[in-house]
């Protein structure tokens, strides 16, 4: 029987070659009608016998191309009109947007060979792309997706990419950045100057020697800047590090392909599949102790971040190199990566020798991505989210009562809007500390609602009220909502989740704004995207200087010992380790101190204790590197530090590690190895945890544990906690997708509030 349908396809739909998909897929069929874009997604008109109808709508989902994400087909019956022939028509733009934009995705394999073949027209051309691949998030200024409302929209075609553009049967058809050397971007050399050294080829060959002659140059990616020298050049590594600042955070490394990956890092298959990926993140792995790196690049670490190239530009220059390549950011600290070229040129030009840039705008910065592998078996967890998944829409159980807005934390900053049964995340915006990064912050926020259509009727922030992100919220003239931190922190794992059940959440990291004006972050709460209450916490400490305690970890060892041993120890171990003790003990022993209940200064404090590091260079340096002194020792031994569960004073299941903080002490005076007191450290309170968890739960009724703050970054915690609270049969709710740290913040935070009617 004859009919007419029409299909509606809503999710990541436009700009991934969904048309010509579905072009190829009704012809195939033999079936009439047409296909177009719209701002609701894909609309599609089709006519034929009914049983090919049904084998379109099945193959639409199952078929679909690379990087398209189907979130759903609506399908309603028309009259039919006895139209012959499928047509491709014009997009529509009416309404506000409600289509996901696509993320960046990586060069795929068959613009690879085509780059690499000396009889392809697009040979050696650094800006080769197609439908399955390369720039989107990037270069959309506005949607609907077209060329007109990117970066390319100063290029003209030249005939031959226009045909390729218009041909439905071609690879290329209405690929927006569609571009080749004679009629798209144009790579240039410029000095530190910005004066032109050289174009095209000649300047992709300058840069590849100027690298292998040990010369640092910013070289501009798909999201921004990135500074690049030889990785196995130690001269090179050292003087990037002493231009770019004196910190000590790991450099990434871009390496040729998967095989120079293995040879640095022991790769999981789930490694190797992130690696490989589209989405292209830096992922962290374990690395091999003998290997051709600089020791600088990642200093007294046991693991690499590790990436593969993303743009043909990269895989140009990877193939001429041959070798690992350090790819920073091209920012200073914490400061956003820097994706304008003039900005770049101020910024980036005192720091480098050359700069390979060109001349298709950024649009909006993106960071890279970062993943860190799980060990032993097959998956790898967020710690990053941003290049090639922003802004890839996370489902909601319900549809959000409204636009929301929600404006994340301070550290790590993303924001993020609901709307509909969706919420759509920024990329990683950096520490709102900085003005370069607020900045970003509010281009973001502008930009992410344009793409999204969403004009906010609420804007949901943290606690803090020194927060930046907090102030903006406020100065809105819309009803804003206040959520606490570590609710947000388990709303997000929640969220990535698709649940909306009543959970045991534990929310362990550095610092959030409590309910009581005292800073948590080792809480443990009754908690659904409701609301929830606070059923445990670690033992509360003074910590003193606000962010001084931050970075330097020896005033919180000082607070612990006090809690733990008392005052004379306290002053034993202050007198010895900074002049300025005295001075922060009256303030620990006085009643009127700020007390932190939070996981991530613990772990500073035990790190400064036995002498790993007393002041850090970046936020939980300290935690990090205590983490990386267990790496050789077994997860558990059995001779874990103990933790003690009391109940304090306010009906909360109170978890002090006084008993493990005297152990850590005597065991560091006896002259254990710290790697030693590393692990039991990590087993006693990860075992005290997971028994927290479980007698909370069970006190509750409840039958599922969620992990979530930046504290469960660290991967042999995690592995205990885990272990532990599912060996007592509950189920446990871990990150995968969305970040445990701060980065997830906004996504908890908008869950929170689409539950509001
Ligand atoms: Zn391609
Ligand atoms: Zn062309
Ligand atoms: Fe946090």
């Amino acid at each position: 029987m004859i009919e007419r349908r029409r299909l509606r396809v809503t999710g990541t739909v436009q700009g991934v070659g969904f048309r010509p998909f579905v072009f190829r897929l009704a012809t195939g069929l033999g079936l009439a009608g047409q296909v177009s874009n719209d701002h609701l997604g894909v609309l599609i008109e089709v006519e034929g016998p009914d049983s090919a109808l049904d084998i379109l709508s099945t193959r639409l989902v199952a078929e679909a191309p690379p990087l398209a994400l189907v979130v759903s087909v609506e399908s309603g019956q028309v009259r039919p009109t006895g139209e012959t022939g499928f047509a491709i028509v014009d997009s529509r733009s009416q309404g506000a947007p409600a289509v996901a934009v696509s993320v960046d995705a990586a060069t795929c394999a068959e613009c690879l060979s085509e780059l690499h073949d000396p009889t392809n027209r697009r040979f050696g051309y650094p800006f080769i792309n197609c439908t399955n691949c390369g720039p989107r998030y990037t270069i959309i200024q506005s949607i609907p997706y077209d060329r007109a409302a990117t970066t390319m929209a100063g290029f003209d075609m030249c005939a031959r990419c226009g045909a390729e553009y218009t041909n439905p049967a071609d690879r290329r058809f209405h690929a927006e950045p569609i571009a080749c050397a004679d009629c798209g971007p144009r790579l240039t050399l410029l000095d530190s100057g910005g004066g032109e050294l050289a174009t095209e080829s000649e300047a992709l060959g300058r840069a590849i020697s100027a690298l292998l002659a040990g010369q640092i140059l910013a070289i501009k990616g798909l999201g921004g800047y990135h500074l690049a020298a030889d990785a196995t050049n130690t001269e090179a590594v050292t003087e990037l590090r002493r231009r770019k600042s004196r910190d000590q955070k790991p450099f990434a490394v871009m390496v040729p392909g998967l095989e120079s990956a293995g040879e640095l890092c022991l790769l999981t298959s789930a490694a190797e599949a992130a690696l490989a990926s589209p989405r292209r993140p830096i992922v962290l792995a374990p690395r091999h102790h003998d290997q051709i790196l600089a020791a600088g690049v990642a200093p007294g670490l046991p693991e690499l971040g590790l990436m593969l190239p993303y743009t043909p530009l990269h895989s140009l220059v990877m193939a001429g190199l041959g070798r690992p390549l350090v790819l920073t950011s091209g920012n200073q600290s914490d400061e956003p990566i820097a994706h304008d070229d003039a900005d770049a040129l101020s910024r980036l030009g005192p720091m480098v020798d050359a700069i390979v840039s060109h001349d298709r705008p950024i649009h909006i910065r993106c960071d890279d991505s970062v993943v860190r592998a799980r060990p032993g078996e097959g998956s790898v967890q967020m710690v990053r989210r941003s290049r090639g998944y922003a802004p890839e829409p996370i489902n909601l159980t319900r549809p959000a009562g409204r636009h929301v807005l929600a404006v994340g934390a301070e550290l790590k900053n993303t924001v993020a809007v609901a709307k509909g049964a969706t919420i759509v995340a920024s990329h990683h915006i950096g520490d709102l500390e900085h003005l370069a990064a607020y900045q970003s912050f509010l281009q973001a926020v502008g930009h992410l609602c344009r793409l999204t259509g969403v004009r906010p009727a609420m804007v949901v922030h943290d606690l803090h009220p020194e927060y930046l992100s907090t102030k903006f919220a406020m100065d809105l003239e819309i009803p804003a909502l206040g959520v606490q931190h570590h609710h947000a922190h388990i709303a997000s794992c929640l969220a990535e989740h698709g649940s909306d059940a009543r959970v045991l959440g534990v929310a362990f990291d550095g610092t959030g704004m409590g309910t009581d004006g005292t800073i948590w972050g080792g809480e443990f709460l009754v908690a659904d995207l409701d609301g929830f209450t606070r059923v445990g916490h670690l033992t509360g400490v003074p910590m003193i200087g606000g962010n001084h305690a931050v970075r330097e970890p020896w005033r919180m060892a000082m607070a612990w010992v006090h809690a733990a041993c008392g005052y004379d120890e306290a002053a034993h171990y202050g007198s010895e380790i900074d002049h300025r003790w005295s001075a922060v003990l009256d303030r620990i022993a006085s009643p009127s101190s700020l007390i932190t209940t939070s996981a991530g200064r613990l772990f500073d404090a035990v790190a400064a204790l036995i002498g790993l590091r007393s002041t850090a260079s970046y936020e939980a340096q300290a935690a990090i590197e205590l983490e990386a002194a267990a790496v050789k020792e077994p997860l558990t031994s059995g001779d874990g530090y103990e933790v003690v569960l009391r109940n304090d004073n306010q009906g909360c299941l109170e978890l002090d590690p006084s008993p493990l903080v005297r152990t850590v002490m005597a065991d560091q005076r006896t002259g254990t190895a710290s790697a030693v007191i590393a692990a039991r450290f990590h087993e006693g309170l990860g075992l005290g945890v997971a028994q927290a968890a479980v007698v909370l739960a069970d006190a509750h009724g409840l039958d599922t544990v969620a992990l979530s703050g930046g504290v469960f970054q660290n991967a042999r915690l995690s592995a205990i906690v885990e272990t532990d609270i599912a060996k007592q049969g509950l189920r446990v709710l871990v990150h995968s997708h969305i970040p445990p740290n701060d980065g997830g913040i906004s996504i908890g935070q908008a869950a929170i509030a689409a539950r509001l009617s």
